[in-house]
C-alpha cells in the first residue's frame, strides 16, 4: 500500500494536487472537509453538528472526524492506498490514524508538506470563495481564523511525523503542474 498525507495550511492546494495524485497512483482520496460538506448537504445530525464549527473556522471535534475516517478505511479494504487531505489536523487524530492503519497492517509512508506563505493563502481562499461559493472562504475573518487554528493545532502534526522520519517539504507556490511534478518526484522515491 501507499499511504500519503497531503499536508499544508488551508488554501495550500491539497485538494487540487490530490486529484492528480489519486489518478496517477490509483489511490483513494480521503478529504475530511469534503466528507463533512457532504454530511451538511444531506442535513444529517453529524452535518448539523459539524456546520457550527466549520462556519466559525474551528476544528470539528476529533471523535467525529476519526469516526468518519475509520468507516472510510473499512469500506475500502482492497485499496492500493490512500491520500489523506485535510486529515490528520491534530496530534490526537494522527495517533488515531496510525492505530487504525496498524490494525490493517499498514502505515503512513510520508507526509508531504505544501509550503505557501500566509498572504498568498488569504488571496487564494478569497478567490475560491468567489468561484466555488464555499461559505468559509467568503469571509476574511473566518479565513484568518482557520489559518490561526492551523498554526495552533495542526502544525504539530508535521512534527509528529518528522519524529518518525516521514516529513518532506514541497514548494507550494508555482503552477499546478510544477507542484504536481515535485510531489510525483517525491512519491516515486518511496515506491
Ligand atoms: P477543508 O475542506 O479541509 O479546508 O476543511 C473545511 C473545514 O472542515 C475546516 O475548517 C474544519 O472546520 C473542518 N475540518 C475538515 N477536516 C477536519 C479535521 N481533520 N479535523 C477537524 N475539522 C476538520
Amino acid at each position: 500500500m501507499l499511504n500519503i498525507i497531503l499536508f499544508g495550511p488551508p488554501g495550500s492546494g491539497k485538494g487540487t494536487q490530490a486529484q492528480t495524485l489519486v489518478e496517477r497512483y490509483e489511490l483513494i482520496h480521503i478529504s475530511t472537509g469534503d466528507l463533512l460538506r457532504q454530511e451538511i448537504k444531506a442535513e444529517t445530525p453529524l452535518g448539523l453538528e459539524a456546520k457550527s464549527f466549520m462556519d466559525k473556522g474551528l476544528l470539528v471535534p476529533d471523535e467525529v472526524v476519526i469516526g468518519m475516517i475509520s468507516s472510510k478505511l473499512e469500506n475500502n479494504l482492497d485499496a492500493k492506498g490512500f491520500i489523506f487531505d485535510g486529515f490528520p489536523r491534530t496530534v490526537a487524530q494522527a495517533e488515531a490514524l496510525d492505530r487504525l492503519l496498524s490494525f490493517k497492517e499498514t502505515q503512513i509512508d510520508q507526509l508531504l508538506f505544501l509550503e505557501v506563505d500566509e498572504e498568498e493563502l488569504v488571496k487564494r481562499l478569497l478567490k475560491r470563495g468567489e468561484d466555488s461559493g464555499r461559505a468559509d472562504d467568503r469571509d476574511e475573518k473566518v479565513i484568518r481564523n482557520r489559518i490561526s487554528v492551523y498554526k495552533k493545532e495542526t502544525l504539530q502534526v508535521a512534527n509528529y511525523y518528522k519524529e518518525q522520519g516521514k516529513l518532506t517539504y514541497v514548494e507550494g507556490v508555482g503552477s499546478i503542474s510544477q507542484i504536481s511534478n515535485l510531489l510525483i518526484h517525491h512519491i516515486d522515491k518511496l515506491r
